[in-house]
């Protein structure tokens, strides 16, 4: 027969933590707390086995649990030498709901549980306390009225009709506390509150405490039910039919004066991840009081107190505090992680309510897991698993000095809110376009560059700003990508921007906003301020980027380094990065990088005056034309390459053939038409006749990729000398580089062979030129579908793939990336989609693609390399997809690179883990 009480209290319990199955987190650890002889007011757990019968059974009760709840309850009362319901002695208790994880949206605690007209008069009695005894009964007529029979109000903004009826009171009182209403007072709220539930409900509040504890008992079972809990469940995947326990507790008191109290508290901070006590309280309080933020909380000791002019525990109850101090080290040591606590002081003796993991800071995850090991707590793969990938970002951006912010937000500055596409803080003097940014950072003016959206051309003003902020697009966009692989703070999609480029100003929620005035961005939340909040780059950038910190003055930087060494003799992936020039190559070396997996060329052709020699390469007349302009790019393009092999030494370098389409490179306002004709001395209708006859209907389906290469191959040919030259003009100053060609976009393996000609063609000449060779290796993006349906073909022609996710995710889903933006919310709202398949690889659809090719390719060629270079490479759950079909490396914008390599490692502890 299935047990379906468990009792805890008097040092003994049924439960313990491993059964949060049954007894649901809070039950299980009550249990826990306990069995570890730490003083918790004794109750029971009615398990989940009954919220499931419950639901399949019609909503009936399994026909032993009254007998066994009466059972236990008289267990609970001789162990509290009380009974339940007496008039002279009345035993109370709290009804709290609990599943196996924790739930938000579900029903709330229940306090006080057991008064009624007779038994606050023996409360108040025993106690000697008639106000602590109505204090108590008004709490409890109010919470039964939210919670059991439903007042609690649903929306934001309704108001609770128990606030409002207890702030009538104290006003016309004339007071602000809770606690300076007189038992007179509080009298007259208790029944007040109970004629209010018989308005609005029709029924007589319950006298009859049985009747109250199996009401509450229904409501929490039945809370289960409710649509928020519903929606939660959904979103975090959690089964339905897990079900929530309950737990019956006798109640504590910190409502019983100035020797009393109740309070939260963390077993280390979770902000900063030190090991230091930190935690909050207010005396003479009850239940959640503390969050509620009624009355400003007191410190929970002298190092939190700090100058502050306000007693902390340490001080008013020493102790109650080394008790606490002591049961926090117990708990953090036997759990051997950060715990979030509940406690209450009753008359001088503490009382644990409550404890479980807490959630925490990145900083704070990255130093606990750190210190763990050091502690003997934990091993290596536990600290790994402990840190989110994404928790990394908080330790690796820019930060706004705290205070500051809290002051202009405070102030009312907090205008708008967008995507946050770049986690970090910038601030500066708004500018509306690029060339202004670049303008004004040249003469050091520190600049946030605000657009509608962005393109190619904004590049270099991008660069040369300390944030962008844009009204269109999603995380994906244009601005996103660029941002994340500069490593720059950026929020995007932010509509409530209106942006007059004429005017230079903008209207934001009935602000305006002009070029020059000071605007801060919080990349990590999306927050849009006005004001200059003063910023400085992370510690870890300080030491590994700027070399302006040494690396043993920053504690940070040894926890990251730390971690990050466990994280790299954890993975099998290898990790490169998406890198286009020299500086980009470092910062990504700096962060681990072990090669580049996708250097973009088109982006060096924006590059000071290229742009001209390209223009002209475009709009040449014929072959010998072009060539003629492909000459003067070549030695800009092998400089850059140069530069690359460099800094990336005997790493694999992947250098991908020109990409996009043509038009992308020439001008389109009037202006900038005339301009152009102007330079290259062609009549304005000409050129203009130019630029039409380049126009796409569909940009991202027309003539890019291998199919540039294929019409004209003298831009591949000239881009694959200017690889040589440059391979073989480093080779000779000794270092041994690896140049990988990597031809985009190929559907077919004839494309790929077309391609693959051209560039060993090439090779021969600058090789025979130079009287030496160097290793190279020939390879292709793996984009469209056709490209991975017959990779087998490919793979013949091919020495390595890469998958360029961002395209064969708009080419599987038949969506244009840069005009999802105006469906996506929709469909993220509608639950089509779970999440953006721009931004988490889908692995349905995509990713099944991607597993094809990887098969098949490898049926071809078993050794075949293969890679991922598209924006996936750098998101958690991707790189886990790309460990399980087995890649041998991602590639990922430099500052995600760290976040790949921890990444990488939990893809790999996971999988060990599952075997
Ligand atoms: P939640 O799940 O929202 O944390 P809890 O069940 O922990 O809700 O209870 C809400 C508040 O009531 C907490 O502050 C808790 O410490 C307090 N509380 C719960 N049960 C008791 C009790 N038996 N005696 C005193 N305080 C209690
Ligand atoms: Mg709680
Ligand atoms: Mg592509």
């Amino acid at each position: 027969m299935p047990k379906y009480v468990y009792f805890f209290g008097e040092g003994r319990a049924d439960g313990n933590a491993q059964m949060k199955g049954m007894l649901g987190g809070k039950g299980a650890n009550l249990a826990e707390m306990i069995n570890l002889g730490i003083p918790v007011p004794p109750g029971f757990t009615i398990s989940t086995e009954v919220c499931r019968y419950y639901y399949e059974h019609d909503k009936t009760y399994p026909p032993k649990l009254e007998e066994e709840v009466e059972k236990t309850l008289s267990e609970l009362e001789k162990t509290i030498g009380a009974r339940f319901g007496d008039a002279q002695n009345p035993l109370l208790v709290s009804v709290r709901s609990g599943a196996a994880v924790s739930m938000p949206g579900m029903m709330d605690t229940i306090l006080n549980l057991g008064l009624n007209e007779e038994t606050v008069k023996g409360l108040a009695n025993r106690t000697e306390d008639e106000r602590f005894a109505y204090d108590c009964y008004r709490r409890f007529v109010a919470m039964y009225g939210d919670v059991v029979l439903g007042l609690k109000p649903q929306e934001k903004d309704e108001l609770d009709p128990f606030e409002e009826i207890l702030a009538a009171k104290k006003k016309s009182r004339g007071v602000s506390y809770d606690h300076e209403l007189s038992i007179q007072d509080l009298k007259e709220l208790v029944h007040a509150f109970k004629e209010e539930i018989g308005k609005r409900r029709g029924v007589e509040f319950p006298e009859d405490p049985k009747e109250q504890l199996w009401g509450s008992i229904e409501a929490v079972i039945r809370s289960w039910e409710n649509p928020r809990a519903i929606a939660y469940r959904e979103l975090n995947a959690i089964p339905d039919d897990l079900g929530t326990a309950l737990n019956v507790q006798a109640m504590v008191f910190g409502n019983m004066g100035r020797t009393s109290g109740t309070g939260v508290a963390f077993s280390r901070d979770p902000a900063t991840g030190e090991d230091v006590f930190y935690g909050e309280y207010l005396l003479n309080a009850q239940g959640e009081d503390v969050v509620a933020g009624i009355r400003t909380p007191q410190p929970i000791n002298r190092r939190q107190k700090g100058n502050k002019d306000i007693p902390s525990l340490e001080e008013e109850m020493p102790d109650v505090y080394h008790q606490l101090e002591e049961i926090r080290k117990t708990l953090d040591r036997h759990y051997r992680d950060m715990q979030d606590i509940e406690f209450t002081i009753q008359q001088g003796k503490l009382w644990m309510l409550q404890t479980r993991v807490g959630k925490r800071t990145g900083l704070a995850a990255l130093r606990m897991a750190v210190d763990m090991v050091h502690e003997g707590l934990i091993t290596k793969e536990e600290a790994l698993l402990r840190v989110e990938p994404d928790q990394l970002n908080q330790v690796l951006r820019p930060i706004f000095d705290p205070q500051e912010k809290k002051r202009l937000i405070s102030e009312g500055n907090l205008i708008a809110k967008g995507l946050n596409a770049g986690p970090g803080a910038a601030t500066g003097k708004v500018v509306f376009s690029a060339p202004d940014a670049e303008e004004k950072a040249s003469r050091r003016e520190e600049v946030l560059l605000v657009r509608v959206e962005t393109s190619p051309e904004d590049i270099r003003g991008m660069n040369a700003a300390q944030g962008i902020l844009t009204a269109r697009g999603g995380m994906t966009s244009h601005a996103a990508l660029v941002a994340r692989q500069m490593g720059k703070v950026c929020v995007v999609g932010c509509g409530a921007l209106d942006i007059d480029y004429k005017t230079q100003e903008m209207k934001v929620n009935g602000h305006i906003v002009k070029q020059g005035d000071d605007l801060s961005i919080d990349g990590t939340t999306g927050e849009v301020i006005l004001g200059r909040i003063p910023t400085r780059p992370s510690e870890i950038v300080q030491v590994l980027i700027e070399g302006s910190k040494p690396p043993e003055e920053s504690e940070v930087y040894q926890y990251y380094a730390e971690l990050m060494s466990w994280a790299d003799r954890a993975r099998r992936l290898g990790v490169h990065t998406n890198a286009d020039k020299p500086d980009q190559a470092r910062t990504a070396l700096a962060f681990g990088a072990e090669g580049i997996g996708l250097c973009r060329t088109e982006h060096m052709f924006f590059e000071g005056d290229r742009i001209d020699a390209v223009r002209e390469m475009i709009l040449a007349e014929d072959s010998g034309g072009r060539e003629t302009a492909l000459a003067q790019l070549l030695p800009m393009q092998k400089e850059d390459f140069k530069g690359i092999f460099r800094e990336m030494g005997e790493r694999p370098v992947t250098i991908r053939t020109l990409d996009p389409p043509l038009h992308e490179f020439l001008p389109n306002t009037p202006g900038e038409i005339q301009e152009l004709a102007k330079k290259m001395a062609l009549s304005e209708d000409l050129l203009r006749a130019k630029i039409e006859a380049l126009h796409e209907s569909n940009p991202m389906l027309g003539h890019r990729g291998c199919r540039l290469g294929v019409v004209y191959p003298e831009i591949t040919a000239m881009q694959a000398r200017a690889i040589f030259e440059a391979a073989c003009e480093i080779a000779r100053e000794g270092v041994a580089v690896h140049p990988e060609v990597m031809i985009p976009l190929v559907g077919d393996v004839r494309e790929l062979a077309n391609q693959r000609r051209v560039v060993e063609t090439a090779a021969q000449e600058v090789f025979s030129q130079y009287g030496m060779e160097v290793e190279y290796e020939v390879g292709t993006m793996i984009e469209v579908p056709r490209g991975a349906l017959t990779a087998d073909q490919v793979a013949r022609e091919a020495d390595f793939f890469s998958f360029g996710t961002n395209d064969i995710t708009q080419t599987t889903y038949g969506i244009s990336r840069d005009d999802a933006g105006k469906f996506l919310h929709s469909y993220l709202d509608a639950n089509i989609w779970e999440f953006d398949p721009f931004e988490k690889l889908d692995r349905g659809g995509v990713g099944q693609l991607m597993d094809i090719a990887v098969k098949k390719g490898r049926t071809t060629r078993p050794d075949l390399k293969i890679g991922i270079c598209g924006e996936h490479g750098g998101e958690p759950s991707s790189v886990e997809f790309c460990h399980q079909i087995g890649l041998d490396y991602v590639s990922c914008s430099p500052f995600r690179v760290p976040i790949a390599r921890l990444a990488a490692a939990h893809a790999a502890l996971k999988e060990r883990q599952e075997n």
